[in-house]
């Protein structure tokens, strides 16, 4: 079966590839000839990703589906969140991100987070949503240099390691794509 999924990320398309397995063949619309942006101005994770697939459906009537992640922080009210990116202003860096982050908690001795993606898949028109959450904390310190993100002071619960000292095999078997990519493909299977 033939997925397209819409993201310009091509580790993204790669990571899908492998969780879905051979029986889904994973394109991305650049491979189809499309290399505008794909919409993402909704207020939650859950709006983003179904703004995201519904665009794509409408433009290519294919079976699709589309991602948004947030890190959510219990102390800061699941800031981030849907702001994850562009945390520390419109264009800023992930290294950004991590330091404004770091400087909002310094004071904050809960340090209960997590990732949770939301995932929209659109078979015949009708969006489902798959989601996929892993809890953790923040450090108060970066450590590591895989990954990317807020991996550095993202530390899964169960574990010592933060994502970035994981490999990406590691963090990929227990992170929140791989959740909801589970979940997704569990349905079409
Ligand atoms: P996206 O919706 O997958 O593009 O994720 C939005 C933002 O959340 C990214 O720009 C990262 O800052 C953060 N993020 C998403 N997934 C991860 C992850 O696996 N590790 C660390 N940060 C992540």
């Amino acid at each position: 079966m033939e997925l397209l999924f819409a993201t310009a990320n091509l580790h993204k398309r790669q990571e899908a590839a492998t969780i879905l397995g051979s029986s889904f063949s994973i394109i991305v619309p650049s491979s189809l000839g499309f290399s505008g942006e794909i919409p993402e101005t909704g207020l939650t994770l859950e709006e983003n990703a179904l703004q995201k697939a519904r665009f794509i459906w409408d433009k290519f009537r294919i079976p699709c589906f589309a991602d948004d992640t947030g890190l959510e922080v219990e102390a800061l009210n699941g800031a981030p969140g849907v702001y994850s990116a562009r945390y520390a202003g419109p264009s800023c860096s992930y290294t950004d991100n991590v330091n404004k982050l770091l400087e909002e908690m310094k004071d904050i001795t809960l340090r209960k987070a997590r990732f949770r993606c939301i995932i929209a898949l659109i078979l015949d028109g009708r969006p489902v949503l798959y989601e996929g959450i892993v809890p953790g904390s923040i450090i108060t310190a970066p450590r590591g240099n895989n990954g990317f993100g807020y991996d550095p002071v993202f530390v899964p619960l169960g574990y010592e390691k933060t994502f970035a000292q994981m490999t990406e095999e590691e963090k990929n078997t227990l992170s929140h794509r791989k959740r909801a990519l589970g979940k997704m493909a569990l349905a079409l299977q």
